[in-house]
């Protein structure tokens, strides 16, 4: 007869007892959990990172892909003894190798894996940005994350300034702020915003400044390197990169903005799950493949768009896979949105697959048609999430449906 363990895997030397306990409070996520990696990262490209992420990670199998560990709880050796977890909510060995590269991808020190993207967005504004405080965000970002500052703004939790624009931001930093939120590009009009200037905007108001990196992915921009102080991802988007797992994900540079958030996190519990963990590190490793695909398939897309009769505007900011169009005054967008077949008309972007949204009824239906009228959100507006399908037969396919839609309504 065996004698049952209460730790059946090997405890990493340099971890301090308890560092994840519940009764210990915070702290930054560990990143001494690849065996392939060393504490220094290795100066790879990001090609190799992302195909390494997760890789032989587990020094008790050598097993070559991060193991699912479901474990909600771990046996301690001993009272006041912690193998270094104690409770998935608090620490979790498949979380702690996403949040690792996580971390590692966008050249931060801590990330935090979170059960969704509007998760992430939250766990940012309400850690660090006291209440009462004042935000400055800009009125062209995903309609989710304008609705919910607005709920804030309208319940007294913060004093909210959507701005347009760089224009806009900089007039509104000219006086005091706690928190500044931005997408690059603008979502859906794909304006790029300059990340230095406004975080050197920000840090004169006294503002950390918190970038939505979900349409560019560190393939495309690193927020950190460019002074912003805290990044968050929809990893439902690219970084997952198969329309198959809802996750957000927060990463920062300085280590007391990640104690702060690894202790908001654990006191509030919105984190992602072990199974959500090892998609989310399965999709990682071919994204740098992928953007590179969707990148040169929206390219193509961008300027067939470009010279199609049947499209009055395109907004293509040159980079990653999404593109915003006007369609004529003749398409009928309703029979566009029936026709496609190689695209699919649902509210997502940033899978394998190609997808068309259209923003005013689906992805910003929350944010008032003026304040979208005043950013230059049409409610004809689509906007496509270029995939990775073969690029004939995405602009074939948009062709057709154009072609169908602009001659629907005549003899
Ligand atoms: N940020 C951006 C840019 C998004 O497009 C979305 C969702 O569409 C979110 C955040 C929210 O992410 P999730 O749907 O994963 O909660």
């Amino acid at each position: 007869m065996t004698t049952p363990t209460t730790a059946s895997f090997t405890v990493p030397a340099q971890q301090d007892s308890l560092a994840h306990g519940e009764s210990s409070g915070c702290r930054a996520v560990p990143l001494h959990h690849h065996a392939s990696w060393s504490a220094e990262p290795p100066a790879w490209g990001l090609g190799t990172m992302l195909a390494h992420v997760g890789t032989a990670t587990d020094p008790a199998t050598g097993a070559i892909t991060t193991p699912i560990h479901l474990s909600t709880a771990f046996g301690h050796p001993g009272l006041r003894e912690s193998t270094g977890y104690d409770y998935t909510r608090t620490a979790s060995p498949t979380r702690d190798v996403l949040q690792d590269a996580l971390a590692r991808l966008d050249a931060g020190t801590a990330a935090f894996a979170l059960s969704s993207g509007m998760a992430a967005v939250q766990l940012a504004v309400e850690t660090l940005a006291p209440y009462g405080g004042r935000v400055v965000a800009l009125e062209d970002l995903y309609g989710g994350t304008y609705r919910y500052l607005q709920v804030l703004a309208e319940e007294g939790a913060y004093d909210v300034d959507f701005v347009i624009g760089e224009e806009g931001l900089r007039g509104a930093l000219k006086n005091p702020a706690s928190l500044v939120m931005i997408e690059t590009p603008t979502n859906p009009m794909m304006a790029e915003i300059d990340i230095e200037r406004v975080a050197g905007w920000a840090h004169a108001a006294g503002a950390l400044l918190v970038v939505d990196n979900t349409f560019y992915t560190p393939v495309v921009c690193r927020p950190l390197e460019r002074g912003a102080d805290v990044v968050v991802y929809s990893a439902t988007k690219y970084l997952g990169g198969h329309n198959d797992v809802m996750a957000g994900a927060v990463v920062v540079a300085d280590p007391e903005l990640g104690e702060r958030l690894m202790y908001r996190l654990n006191t509030t519990g919105a984190t992602l799950g072990p199974f959500d963990c090892f998609l989310l590190l399965r999709g990682l490793k071919t994204l740098s493949l992928r953007m590179k695909r969707h990148e040169a398939n929206a390219l193509l897309v961008a300027e067939f768009l470009e010279a199609s009769e049947h499209v009055s505007r395109v907004l293509y900011p040159g980079r990653s896979g999404m593109v915003s169009f006007d369609p004529a005054d003749d398409v009928d967008i309703a029979v566009f949105l029936e026709t496609v077949r190689v695209f699919t008309f649902a509210e997502s972007l940033g899978g394998v697959e190609s997808l068309v949204t259209c923003p005013s009824v689906q992805t910003h239906a929350d944010v008032p048609p003026a304040t979208r009228a005043a950013y230059g959100l049409t409610d004809r507006l689509l906007r496509l999430s270029v995939g990775i399908e073969d690029a004939e037969d995405l602009v074939a396919d948009l062709r057709q449906a154009l072609e169908a839609a602009a001659t629907s309504g005549s003899d």
